[in-house]
C-alpha cells in the first residue's frame, strides 16, 4: 500500500534530539527553539517568530492578541480546516465565509467587501496548497476598512507572493508543522509570525501564561509576574531539536517534494485534458511550496470510483474538506456570505495524491499509472 502521507524523516533528527537531552533544557525557548525562531526570521523576513504547540494555538494567539469581543466577525472561506475558525468562536466571535475561486480554491477577494459589516475585525485568508491567495487586493480592502489580516498559512511555509514569503504580508500569520506538512516538527508543532510590532510584547506575555518573563530573561525588569490573560503556547526543545533538523535540509526536502509535484503534472496534463478534470492552477507572480497535488474529478459520483480505484491499485488517495458552513458546528456559529457558487461544488471534486519526502520514485510511477489507467 502507498500511504496518503508519511511523516518527513530526513534523518539526521535523532542527533539533534540527542543533542537536546544532554542540553538539561527541555523546556521551550531553549537553545533550539531560539534558533528555529531565529532561522524563520531572517529566512522568511519577519519582526518576530514564535514557536506555538500547533498552527490551532498560533490562531487562538492571534485572535487574543487582536482583543476579539464577543458578536465581532472574522471573514474567512468556508474551504479550510476547522481550525481556521474555532479559535475566533472560542473568543465569542461570528465567523463569516466568503466563497472560494475555482481555480486556486482560495477566498474570492472580489466577494469579501460585500461581507464587511461594522462589526468585521479581521480577515483571515488560507493559502489552500501553499498557494498565495491574491494578498495585494486583499491588503488594500484590509487598510481600508481597518482590518487585521491573520493569514493561515499553515501549508504556505517557503511559497512566495511577489516575491515576498507567505505569513509574512498580513499583521499576522500561522503555520503548521504537523507530520502531514513539508516540515515537521515530530508530528505536531507551529509557528506564528508578527509582522506588525505593536504585538509584540504582548504576544510574548500571552504565550507565557500571561507573564512578563520574556522581558525578565532579557533583563528588562528585575522579576517577572502576571500581568494580562494567557496560556501556555511553548513547545518542547525535543519538537525545536526535530524541526531545525529538517529546517538545515529544508532544500532537500523542498527539491524532492517539487520534484514529485511537477513529475505528477506533467505526467497527468494529457489525461486530465481528456476526462475534463483540472490540475492545481499556480496564479502569475506565486510560488508554491509542492504542499499538494490534487486533481479535480468531474464530480463527486466520478470521484467516489477514482478513489476506489486507487485503493484497489494499492494507493490512498483522500478528499479533503467539507465546506465549514454545513457541518454541525458551523451551522451555529457563522453565516455564509452571498452565495455558495464554488465552494461546494469544487470542494466535491477535489481529490489529493499521496505526496510526501520520503516517496520513492517506484511509488510515484505506481501512482502515475493508475491515474492514467483509470476509465
Ligand atoms: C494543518 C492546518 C491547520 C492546523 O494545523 P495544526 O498544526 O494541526 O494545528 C490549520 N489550517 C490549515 C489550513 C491547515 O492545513
Amino acid at each position: 500500500m502507498i500511504p496518503f502521507n508519511k511523516p518527513p524523516v530526513i534523518g539526521t533528527e535523532i542527533d539533534y534530539i540527542s543533542k537536546a537531552l544532554s542540553s538539561n533544557k527541555l523546556c521551550g525557548d531553549g537553545a533550539f527553539g531560539k534558533s528555529c525562531q531565529n532561522w524563520f526570521e531572517s529566512k522568511l523576513g519577519c519582526f518576530k517568530a514564535l514557536m506555538v504547540p500547533s498552527c490551532t494555538h498560533a490562531l487562538e494567539l492571534a485572535a487574543l492578541l487582536i482583543d476579539l469581543q464577543p458578536g465581532d466577525e472574522v471573514i474567512m472561506p468556508s474551504y479550510t480546516f476547522v481550525s481556521t475558525a474555532n479559535p475566533f468562536v472560542l473568543r465569542g466571535a461570528k465567523i463569516i465565509f466568503v466563497d472560494i475561486e475555482p481555480d486556486t480554491m482560495n477566498i474570492d477577494v472580489s466577494k469579501i467587501e460585500n461581507a464587511i459589516t461594522t462589526k468585521t475585525k479581521a480577515i483571515v485568508p488560507v493559502h489552500y496548497a501553499g498557494v498565495s491567495c491574491d494578498m495585494d487586493s486583499l491588503m488594500s480592502i484590509a487598510n481600508q476598512y481597518g482590518l487585521i489580516v491573520i493569514e493561515d498559512a499553515a501549508q504556505g511555509m517557503l511559497s512566495t507572493y511577489k516575491n515576498r514569503h507567505l505569513g509574512t504580508i498580513g499583521h499576522l500569520a500561522a503555520f503548521s508543522f504537523h507530520e502531514t506538512k513539508n516540515y515537521t516538527s515530530g508530528g505536531e508543532g507551529g509557528l506564528i509570525l508578527i509582522n506588525d510590532s505593536r504585538f509584540i510584547e504582548r504576544a510574548e506575555i500571552i504565550r507565557e501564561k500571561g507573564t512578563n518573563r520574556s522581558q525578565f530573561f532579557r533583563g528588562m525588569v528585575d522579576k517577572y509576574s502576571w500581568v494580562d490573560i494567557g496560556s501556555s503556547y511553548l513547545p518542547s526543545e525535543i519538537q525545536s531539536a526535530y524541526l531545525q533538523a529538517q529546517l538545515d535540509s529544508s532544500e532537500v526536502i523542498f527539491k524532492r517534494r517539487m520534484a514529485i509535484w511537477n513529475r505528477y503534472y506533467d505526467a497527468l496534463t494529457a489525461k486530465a485534458g481528456d476526462n475534463g478534470w483540472n490540475l492545481p492552477v499556480i496564479p502569475e507572480n506565486v510560488t508554491h511550496n509542492a504542499h499538494m497535488f490534487y486533481i479535480k474529478c468531474r464530480d463527486i459520483d466520478e470521484r467516489e470510483r477514482f478513489i476506489g480505484h486507487l485503493k484497489h491499485n494499492g494507493i490512498i488517495a483522500v478528499f479533503h474538506y467539507i465546506p465549514l458552513h454545513s457541518a454541525k458546528a458551523g451551522r451555529l456559529f457563522s453565516k455564509f456570505s452571498g452565495l455558495d457558487e464554488h465552494t461546494t461544488k469544487e470542494s466535491e471534486r477535489l481529490v489529493r495524491l499521496p505526496l510526501f519526502f520520503n516517496m520513492t520514485d517506484d511509488e510515484v510511477e505506481h501512482v502515475i499509472s493508475t491515474v492514467t489507467n483509470f476509465n
